[in-house]
């Protein structure tokens, strides 16, 4: 056999894998190649071989073998089935030691089963959530990696070799053992399904209020200086200035408006649903999103429903603007609260010890949700041990100043009909968690009538029952 002369190996030459390949030969490494389907592999070489040191397989055997010891190789293919067969295929021919690493957007509960089964072989299993897209790929992504230390001590500097820089710091770092980093991916997309709802709802009350696309897209751009700066919010201004070729058109009219969701999202509810935690925002995103996709029950309840009949509603656009940066600053506000706190409770519930101020650390730059926001989050938490992002005193004094805007926004939006389902999720969340006292009382008072459920009283400490029958 040849010797073996690569420092790092990337199965599944696809978009993310071929991009991933070729930063990783930026950054010096010596990178073996492998794809299932050979064409893959011999495209990369032929397109981007002078690039740096590659070295192409034909087979799994051979690509093992060009490997380094201990092997370090990143699985980039399709998530679910398509990794557990490539990491079937490859666990007979590695050897005590050798560290297999998925890129993938995995579930983390297979992360947590592949870890334990290859812990069984002695190997080491590292769950890493990538985000940035192909071209965060290509040019520096935000690595979210779990697994063992020991893993993280031989793989994790090439990692953060070739991931983003924030202020010259790497955006990614160790999150915890087993399905960690998947966890912490996962949350990272349900906060971005929340971020794009609140974008679109912005943009949808703009649009209503009389604004073009065009004149949007400038509130956008004016908005990514300040508070709001990050990536969404700025490409937002570039899809909204986008004019169709063929109709001349503003591209965002011509698209059709239901939207698509590849599960990651969807995920984030199920599993806050388990762990009893409310991220009604981000699920209020989820279901905005399938709601758009259901074409039978929109037509339907177009044809049946009105809307409000009365004077439409007047408004100063310049207010309007102003309070609708608010609105989608508090309630961005809210849907990081929200995924920082569903981290923060599967970190206790599976023992991983997340640290929430270097998870806001790796998100700075390189993912899709990247913004100015983050370096606050980042440093509050660092600061001090906190219950929810919310009540941390930056936080909670600007939240104080962008209430009465966002109030404003939902108001309107109601009184004109307009649904704003993310943005008045969050703020029902917040009025509910700073709510003094909540109508819960009677909800359980309710329990114990119809099912003898008892309830908790404020004055004694114990379960008390009432016999309602007197009261009938
Ligand atoms: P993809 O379309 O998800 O997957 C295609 C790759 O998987 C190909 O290399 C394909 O090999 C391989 N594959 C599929 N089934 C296989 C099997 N049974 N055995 C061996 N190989 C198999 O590729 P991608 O878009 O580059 O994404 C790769 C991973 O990164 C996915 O888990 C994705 O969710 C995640 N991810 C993607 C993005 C993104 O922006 N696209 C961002 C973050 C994370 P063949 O060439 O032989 O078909």
């Amino acid at each position: 056999a040849a010797p073996a002369t690569a420092q790092v190996g990337v199965a599944g030459l696809a978009v993310m894998g071929r991009n991933l390949a070729r930063n990783l030969a930026h950054h010096g490494y010596a990178v073996a190649l492998y794809n299932r389907t050979q064409t893959r592999t011999d495209d990369l070489v032929a397109q981007y071989g002078s690039e740096g040191t590659f070295v192409p397989s034909t087979s799994l055997e051979e690509f093992v073998t060009s490997l380094e010891r201990p092997r370090r190789i990143i699985i980039m293919v399709q998530a679910g089935a398509p990794t557990d067969a490539v990491i079937d295929a490859l666990v007979p021919l590695l050897e005590e030691g050798d560290i297999v690493v998925d890129g993938g957007n995995a579930h983390y509960e297979d992360t947590r089963r592949r870890e334990a089964a290859l812990r069984e072989h002695g190997l080491h299993f590292v769950g890493a959530g990538i985000s940035g897209g192909e071209e965060g790929a290509l040019n520096g992504p935000s690595i979210m990696p779990g697994g063992s230390r020991e893993a993280y001590a031989a793989l994790g500097p090439i990692l953060e070799d070739i991931s983003a820089k924030y202020d010259g710091e790497p955006c990614c770092a160790y999150m915890g053992t087993d399905g960690a980093g998947h966890f912490v991916k996962m949350i990272h997309n349900g906060i971005e399904y929340a971020d794009m709802q609140f974008i679109s709802e912005a943009y949808d009350v703009l649009r209503a209020a009389g604004m073009a696309p065009t004149e949007i897209a400038g509130v956008f751009q004016e908005w990514n200086t300040g508070d709001l700066d990050s990536y969404l919010i700025e490409i937002t201004s570039e899809v909204l200035a986008h004019v169709d070729a063929e109709t001349g058109k503003p591209l965002v009219d011509v698209v059709v408006d239901a939207a698509e969701q590849k599960g990651t999202g969807r995920w984030t509810v199920q599993t806050a649903l388990e762990l009893g935690v409310p991220v009604n925002a981000i699920a209020e995103s989820v279901f905005a999103r399938s709601t758009s996709g259901h074409p039978e029950l929109r037509a339907a309840a177009r044809a049946a429903l009105s809307g409000p009949t009365g004077e439409p509603v007047k408004v100063d656009m310049g207010e309007l603007v102003d309070d609708v940066r608010d609105a989608l600053w508090a309630s961005k506000v809210v849907a990081y609260s929200q995924g920082l706190d569903q981290i923060r409770t599967a970190s206790q519930a599976y023992g991983w010890d997340v640290d929430i101020a270097e998870v806001a650390k790796i998100w700075r730059a390189g993912c899709i949700i990247r913004a100015r926001l983050l370096e606050r989050i980042r440093s509050e938490y660092a600061a001090q041990n906190l219950v929810t992002l919310l009540a941390a005193p930056s936080v909670s004094a600007d939240l104080a100043t962008a209430q009465d805007g966002w109030r404003r926004v939902v108001a309107h939006a109601v009184a004109a009909g307009l649904p704003v389902p993310g943005f008045s999720a969050a703020l029902a969340y917040y009025d509910t968690v700073r709510a003094e006292r909540l109508p819960a009382a009677l909800l359980q008072g309710l329990r114990d009538f119809f099912g003898a459920h008892t309830y908790r009283r404020i004055d004694r400490e114990g379960a008390f029952h009432t016999d309602w029958s007197g009261d009938r």
